[in-house]
C-alpha cells in the first residue's frame, strides 16, 4: 500500500484503477532527429491542415464545455482558439518552415519557447497562459500525427494519473468511465481544478514530481478529493473504510437531493431565503443547478484579482448585467470590493501595512481611492435596470462611513440620469455587518440602509483577536463563540427593530449545528455555498422556531 498527499480540488471519494497518461506527441517528446525536409510547401499544407482539425476540435469541446459547465468556464477554449491563430506564434512557426524544419519539429520549437517565456513572467495571470501555449502546441501536433484520439485506457472506473492535465483533456475526459484524476502539478486556482470542480469530478493536484513513475498501470487505488489523499493497492482495511466513506457521501447526497425543488419553510411554517455565495459568473450555474434563491454575496472582488490592471467600468457592466439576468429577477446581492489583507493585486499599490486585516482593505480603500469606487458604482447601477440587483459595502465600521458611500452613490446616480443613463432607483443598499464596530451601532446603521448581512467570518475574526489565517488559532474562534453569537442576535435585532431584513453570509449561515440558533434569533436569509444549499434547506425543513 502506498500512499501520496496532493492538493483535493473536488471533496468526494472515488475508487478505481490506476490509468497512466502519457503523451506520445507531447512538445517535450519532439526530438529534433529528422527535422529538416527539402518539401516546404507540403508541410506547410500539413500545418495549415492541422490547425484546421485542431480548431474544429476546439469547437466541439467548446460546445461541450459550454453545456457541462457554463459560458464562462469553457472561455478557455475560445482562448485557445485564438491562441492557435496567434500572430507571433504563426510568425515562428512559419519562420522554422522557411528554413527547412518539418511541421513536428517547427510546432514543438514554437510551443516550447513561447511556453517557457509565458512560464518565466512573474504575473500569475501570464503563467497559466504557459499551459495554454503547450495545450495547443500538443494539439496541433497531435492532429499532424493523424492521431485524434484520446489516450484514455480502456476499461471503466479510471483514475486518471498525469504530470499535469490541460484544460482541454479535463473536458474530453468521458465521465463514464473515468471517476478520478490526480496530477502531479496544477494550483487550486488553474483552469483545470476549476473544470474539475464544475464537473463534479473528484480530484487531486500538486503530488509532486515523483509521484508518476512509482505507479502501475491497472493497480487498485482510492482518490479522496477532501483530504487530498491517493491510495495506492490500498489494504482491506483501508479500502472497507473508504467504501463506507463513500457510502456515507452517497446516501447524505441522496438525502439531500429530495429537499430538491422544495420550499425553505421551517415546521412552523416560517420561510428562510437561502442564498448562494459566489466569486464569479463561473459559479452561477451551480447557484441555479442547486436551487439557489438567489445570490447572497457576490465577492466582487475577485474581477480585479489574477490580472495586472483595473478592469473597466464596461468589463464590469457586462459581468454584473449577465449574472443578473441568469439569475432572472432573484435577488442578487453584489458586494462592492473588498480588496486588502489576505486578498491583493499588486497593481493597487497598497502600501505595506503591518497589519493589513486592520488595515486600508475593502470599503476603506474604496473611500481612499474614490475613482475606484465609482467606476465599480456606475457599471452596479447601470446593471440594476436587467434584474433585482442589491449592492452591499463590505467592513462599514461608522455611521459617517455610510453616510459617505450613501453620498457617493446619490452622486453616482445623478450623474447617470444627466447622462440618460437608465438605472433602478429602487436598488436596495446594504452592508456586512462583519466588525464588531457595526454590530454594536447596529440600531444605527439600520436607518441608514436597506438590510444586513452578517459576515461571520471577519466578525469572528475581529470579536476574538484571531487572524483567520492562521491555523493555530481555530480553537479560539468556534462556532460556540458566545460572543459573537450576542453580536449576531443583537444585529438581527437592530434590523427588525429598523424593518430591514437580515441575513447570514459567513461560513457559519452553512453549519446545520446553528441553523435552529438562527432561526430563532430571526434570521431571515442565509447565503452559503451552492453545494451547501440543499443541505441547509434539508435542516431549515425539519426545525420549528421556539415559543
Ligand atoms: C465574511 O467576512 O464573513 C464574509 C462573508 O466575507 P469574506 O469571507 O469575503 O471576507
Ligand atoms: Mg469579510
Amino acid at each position: 500500500m502506498l500512499r501520496f498527499i496532493g492538493k483535493g480540488v473536488y471533496p468526494a471519494v472515488a475508487i478505481g484503477r490506476i490509468s497512466v497518461t502519457k503523451k506520445s506527441t507531447a512538445i517535450s517528446q519532439i526530438q529534433p532527429s529528422d527535422k529538416k525536409t527539402d518539401n516546404y510547401s507540403d508541410e506547410l499544407k500539413r500545418f495549415e491542415k492541422a490547425k484546421e482539425t485542431a480548431v474544429g476540435q476546439l469547437k466541439r469541446i467548446y460546445e461541450k464545455a459550454v453545456s457541462e459547465t457554463g459560458e464562462e468556464a469553457a472561455g478557455i477554449f475560445d482562448i485557445h482558439m485564438m491562441l492557435i491563430e496567434d500572430e507571433d506564434f504563426n510568425e515562428a512557426v512559419l519562420g522554422m518552415l522557411e528554413e527547412g524544419y518539418n511541421a513536428e519539429y517547427s510546432v514543438a520549437n514554437a510551443g516550447r519557447i513561447f511556453s517557457d517565456s509565458f512560464a518565466a513572467m512573474d504575473d500569475d495571470y501570464m503563467k497559466e497562459r504557459s499551459a495554454d501555449i503547450r495545450d495547443i502546441s500538443d494539439r496541433i501536433l497531435s492532429c499532424l500525427s493523424g492521431n485524434e484520439n484520446s489516450n484514455e485506457a480502456d476499461g471503466d472506473n479510471l483514475i486518471i494519473c498525469a504530470d499535469d492535465l490541460t484544460p482541454s483533456e479535463t473536458m474530453s475526459i468521458d465521465r463514464s468511465r473515468v471517476v478520478a484524476f490526480v496530477t502531479a502539478y496544477g494550483s487550486a486556482n488553474s483552469h483545470t481544478a476549476i473544470l474539475a470542480r464544475s464537473m463534479g469530478i473528484p480530484a487531486i493536484i500538486g503530488m509532486g514530481e515523483d509521484f508518476i513513475s512509482q505507479l502501475s498501470e491497472g493497480d487498485s487505488a482510492v482518490v479522496d478529493g477532501e483530504t487530498g489523499e491517493l491510495i495506492i493497492v490500498p489494504d482491506e482495511k483501508t479500502l472497507e473504510a473508504f467504501i463506507k466513506k463513500q457510502n456515507r457521501q452517497k446516501a447524505e447526497k441522496a438525502l439531500i437531493e429530495e429537499n430538491r425543488g422544495k420550499e425553505n419553510i421551517t415546521l412552523d411554517g416560517r420561510r428562510i431565503d437561502i442564498f448562494a455565495n459566489i466569486g464569479s459568473i463561473d459559479n452561477v450555474k451551480s447557484a441555479i443547478e442547486n436551487d439557489a434563491g438567489g445570490i447572497g454575496l457576490f465577492r466582487s472582488e475577485f474581477i480585479y484579482l489574477d490580472r495586472d490592471s483595473y478592469p473597466s467600468e464596461e468589463e464590469q457592466f457586462n459581468i454584473y448585467k449577465k449574472v443578473l439576468s441568469m439569475m432572472e429577477n432573484k435577488k442578487v446581492v453584489i458586494r462592492t470590493l473588498d480588496i486588502g489583507a489576505d486578498k491583493n493585486a499588486e497593481y493597487f499599490d497598497i502600501p505595506k501595512e503591518e497589519n493589513p486585516a486592520l488595515g486600508l482593505r475593502a470599503i476603506r480603500l474604496c473611500l481612499a481611492r474614490p475613482e475606484i469606487f465609482e467606476t465599480q458604482l456606475r457599471a452596479l447601477f447601470r446593471a440594476s435596470v436587467y434584474g433585482n440587483l442589491a449592492v452591499m459595502f463590505p467592513m462599514i465600521s461608522s455611521e459617517n462611513e455610510l453616510i459617505r458611500v450613501r453620498e457617493i452613490c446619490d452622486k453616482v446616480k445623478n450623474q447617470l440620469k444627466a447622462e440618460n443613463i437608465p438605472y433602478d432607483e429602487n436598488t436596495e443598499i446594504g452592508i456586512m455587518v462583519e466588525t464588531p464596530a457595526a454590530a454594536v451601532i447596529s440600531d444605527k446603521l439600520a436607518k441608514l440602509c436597506d438590510f444586513f448581512s452578517i459576515g461571520t467570518n471577519d466578525l469572528t475574526q475581529y470579536t476574538t483577536a484571531c487572524d483567520r489565517q492562521n491555523p493555530y488559532l481555530d480553537k479560539y474562534s468556534d462556532t460556540e463563540n458566545t460572543a459573537v453569537l450576542r453580536l449576531i442576535e443583537y444585529t438581527a435585532k437592530s434590523a427588525h427593530e429598523n424593518g430591514i431584513w437580515v441575513g447570514i453570509c459567513g461560513e457559519l449561515a452553512a453549519d446545520t449545528s446553528l441553523t435552529e440558533k438562527f432561526i430563532n434569533i430571526g434570521i431571515d436569509e442565509l447565503s452559503v455555498t451552492p453545494s451547501f444549499i440543499l443541505k441547509v434547506r434539508d435542516k431549515v425543513r425539519r426545525t420549528k422556531k421556539e415559543g
